[in-house]
């Protein structure tokens, strides 16, 4: 069975995907190997079960990591997976048009982005150019866990996720689904040491 066919509620297309991820981690993908056209043509129509927005990071190309196969996720990276309209656009067409009933928010370990963004509020020195744009979306995370905490790299990765599955629970065409539990916003991080993914809790 497709897991498109398994996963038509939050609660199963989480579980589908964590199931992926533990494929990945064990060393035994069913998906994984099979980046060919064949596979590619033989997805026909794309019927998703969920929408990921992850990091530009080179280190985690998330149809890997859940072992997906072509059709089944749709996938959105930014630097620190931050949002701008056509980000959000861009899921609200999946949940609205599509009828995908998962979002997850993925951070990582050492995100190179939310390190810059810790060290240009560090020292004052901010980035020109639409750099610029990325960092200020992140330094509210940074704001809210203290600039110059120790620990500030790693808490900033954390709050900064939070925030922006916040954001998209608030997104004027995902509150009502959400509210009405039709659509989850999930937060979760990727360890890259271990390549295993692990849901933020809810606070
Ligand atoms: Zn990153």
């Amino acid at each position: 069975m497709p897991p498109t066919a398994a996963a038509r509620t939050p609660r199963a297309a989480l579980a589908e995907l964590l199931a992926g991820n533990r494929r990945f981690v064990s060393g035994q993908p069913v998906h994984g190997h099979d980046v060919t056209a064949a596979a590619a043509v033989a997805s026909g129509d794309q019927q998703p079960y969920a929408v990921l927005l992850g990091c530009i990071d080179s280190r985690v190309p998330l149809e890997a990591i859940f072992d997906q196969t072509f059709g089944s996720i749709c996938v959105i990276r930014t630097g620190a997976h931050v949002l701008d309209r056509a980000v959000c656009g861009s899921i609200e067409y999946v949940v609205g048009q599509l009828g995908v009933r998962l979002v997850m928010v993925l951070g990582h370990e050492r995100c190179g982005a939310v390190g810059s963004a810790v060290e240009a509020l560090r020292s004052g020195r901010l980035p020109e150019g639409s750099l610029r744009y990325v960092v200020d979306r992140i330094a509210p995370a940074v704001h809210e866990v203290g600039a110059d905490d120790p620990d500030a790299h790693p808490l900033a990765i954390r709050r900064h996720v939070r925030r922006t599955v916040a954001t998209l629970r608030a997104d004027d065409l995902l509150a009502g689904p959400v509210g009405a539990g039709e659509v989850a916003v999930v937060g979760a991080l990727y360890d890259l040491a271990t390549g295993e993914v692990a849901l933020l809790p809810e606070e």
